[in-house]
């Protein structure tokens, strides 16, 4: 489970191509969001964030590609931009 007070959500214009990123400080969570994708792809994409945070994805020493690879298998991707 992940907690409201563990993360906040931030909307950036983005290129198109980029749907979110986060970063990590202490425990706490910056969500950012692209604010052009439309509400549908940001919200698997806050959710896809969110999965990460509760597999403690930031914390593991796999290699990058193969945690993105399990976390994309479970979705489907909405990329228009408004
Ligand atoms: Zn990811």
């Amino acid at each position: 489970m992940v907690y409201e007070f563990e993360y906040r959500i931030i909307y950036v214009d983005m290129p198109c191509s980029i749907k979110a990123y986060m970063s990590e400080i202490d425990g706490f969570y910056n969500i950012f969001v692209n604010s052009r994708l439309n509400c549908e792809q940001n919200e698997f994409s806050i959710r896809h964030e969110l999965e990460h945070i509760q597999q403690k994805d930031f914390y593991k020493e796999e290699p990058v590609d193969s945690i993105e690879k399990a976390r994309h298998s479970k979705r489907l991707v909405f990329a228009n931009c408004i």
